[in-house]
């Protein structure tokens, strides 16, 4: 069992968790049939016109799980024009009563967590345990931001008056801030930049990834139920080449937050440096070509387990997720062995059932383009493992794990965003080829080290250049508050999510001077 769930009891017979409810599970399967209605949230309200779209499960295509109501141009109009008026009044609101709506929103969260979890786990097809966790983080974000606000925004810096005159440096929010979300965490980092911008003072603009716009209006709902005004946080939907276009090109929108991937980064970048508003941060996190480097002193088994959980658990779908895994050549028949039989014991399928270990992937655009790598690997690389696929899964968006084994990083030419890993052989003589075949690929987001040599370690850690650096263990699931989040070059601006940092762009400073 790699990623540390019992499967058997004591006589070694496989328990299904899933039927023995606990009293947390019967609460969730409450929900698990619900149909939910979501879309956008205009001044509180829905919008009653707007096209309907039909959200399926992704695991169980012949389930609805609700109906979103996409948002049209006069809707994207109104929205944005009222958190603009709004700000006049939300960023004179004191940082304590905004830090306050965030904890009350934390609170609010925590008990809705049933309802969100069986959301999350039918809308995105997270197995339950990434849906749990999945809920943790958001309310993580919310309490670590309500902390970092008091800390930095509430008390201004006093500054030397050697010229007699007193001097204040203090934060303030920007103006109507965008947040553009993606559907991976689709209530974690919707939630992180959404409290992220208002507690720093700015009015939102949300816009979820169209694939979870239904988990996105209940935590909408919710921001107003913490007491948040309606007017002060927004919530559109739709395409983001349409939605997120237009929020993007509007001159009234101050800054942006982004996370997805780095085409659309960019693409935003040009619509804020097109415009003739206001020089707009744009606050950037998007993918990775994130590599681990083992080497001959590692300890096999933790190496496996790290390569599989980092791999594979999420389905692959975590910017943080390892894509490229190199293993110094003394070793690697060994750990190749040991990663089939790991990737043989998979577990993929129903991912409300507790003993999977690998869900589904989104939606059948990202299980085609992840279909069609394989088969161009399959021509021009080895497989050296692919995990079973029950018949049953294939009419489903799944897909099977897989690891290629290829020559050079550089066969790579994007980001694949599923349970694809590549294995790359390498010399101990080559390490700096290695690294520099890492720097090459532009992205830098995570990268693992295995290895019990210190200097190897610090070695390989003072080149490589990425947000993220894990040694010895894997390379997902960053702690807020503990190991802040985020890459350098095509994986994003910075500043880090869940770090002590991360409020300050999204604010501006102001000095004031007063001659006494
Ligand atoms: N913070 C997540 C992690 O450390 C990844 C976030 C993402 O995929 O955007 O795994």
């Amino acid at each position: 069992d790699i990623f540390g769930k019992e499967r058997k009891n004591s006589s070694g017979i496989n328990i299904d968790i899933a039927s023995q409810w606990t009293p947390f599970n019967t609460q969730v399967s409450r929900f698990m049939t619900k149909q939910w209605q979501g879309g956008a949230i205009i001044n509180g309200e829905a919008p009653s016109t707007g096209r309907v779209i039909e959200i399926k499960c992704p695991y169980r295509l012949s389930s609805i799980v609700g109906h979103v109501t996409w948002t049209d141009e006069a809707g994207v109009e109104t929205a944005i024009e009222s958190a603009y008026s709004a700000f006049e009044q939300w960023y004179k609101t004191p940082v304590e009563a905004r830090a306050r709506y965030l904890e009350k929103m934390a609170d609010l969260i925590e008990a809705n967590t049933p309802e969100l979890v069986a959301l999350c786990h039918r809308e995105a097809g997270k197995i339950i345990q990434d849906s749990i966790d999945e809920i943790r983080e958001a309310v993580d974000f919310c309490r670590y931001y309500a902390h970092q606000a008091r800390v930095h925004f509430a008390t201004p810096l006093v500054m030397p008056g050697p010229t007699g005159e007193s001097n204040e440096l203090y934060f303030q929010g920007r103006g109507v801030f965008a947040c553009i979300s993606p559907w991976n965490f689709p209530l974690a980092i919707f939630i992180g930049q959404v409290a992220a911008a208002l507690v720093a003072g700015n009015t939102v603009i949300a816009k979820p990834a169209e694939q979870t716009t239904l988990i996105a209006s209940l935590a909408v709902n919710l921001l107003h139920e913490a007491g948040i005004p309606k007017d002060v946080v927004q919530l559109l939907a739709g395409e983001g080449s349409v939605v997120g276009n237009a929020i993007t090109q509007d001159d009234r929108i101050a800054g942006v937050a982004f996370t997805g991937s780095t085409a659309t980064a960019l693409r935003i970048n040009r619509n804020l440096a097109a415009r003739s508003g206001a020089i707009a941060p744009l606050i950037a996190e998007t993918g990775g070509q994130n590599a681990m480097i083992v080497d001959s002193t590692a300890l096999p088994e933790q190496v496996i387990k790290d390569v599989v959980e980092s791999a594979f658990k999420s389905a692959g779908q975590r910017c943080s997720a390892l894509r490229v895994l190199y293993i110094q050549k003394d070793v690697a028949p060994r750990m190749i062995a040991l990663l089939k039989g790991a990737m043989a014991e998979l577990s993929l399928g129903d991912p409300s059932l507790h003993a999977t270990d690998v869900g589904p992937v989104i939606d059948s655009n990202a299980k085609n383009m992840l279909l069609d790598h394989i088969e161009n690997m399959r021509k021009n690389a080895m497989v050296i493992y692919e995990t079973n696929m029950p018949a049953s899964l294939k009419k489903e968006h799944f897909v099977a794990p897989i690891a290629f084994k290829i020559e050079n990083m550089s066969q790579l030419e994007k980001e694949h965003f599923g349970p694809i890993l590549h294995v790359i052989t390498y010399e101990a003589s080559e390490l700096d080829q290695v690294i520099k075949q890492i720097n090459d690929s532009g992205y830098g987001l995570t990268l693992g080290i295995h290895t019990r040599n210190e200097t190897t370690a610090r070695y390989i850690d003072s080149k490589v250049r990425v947000g993220n650096v894990y040694i010895n263990r894997n390379q997902i699931g960053a702690a807020v508050g503990v190991q802040p989040f985020g890459g350098q070059g095509l994986s994003g601006t910075g500043p880090k999510a869940g770090g002590p940092r991360y409020l300050f762009r999204f604010a501006t400073e102001r000095t004031r001077t007063i001659n006494t």
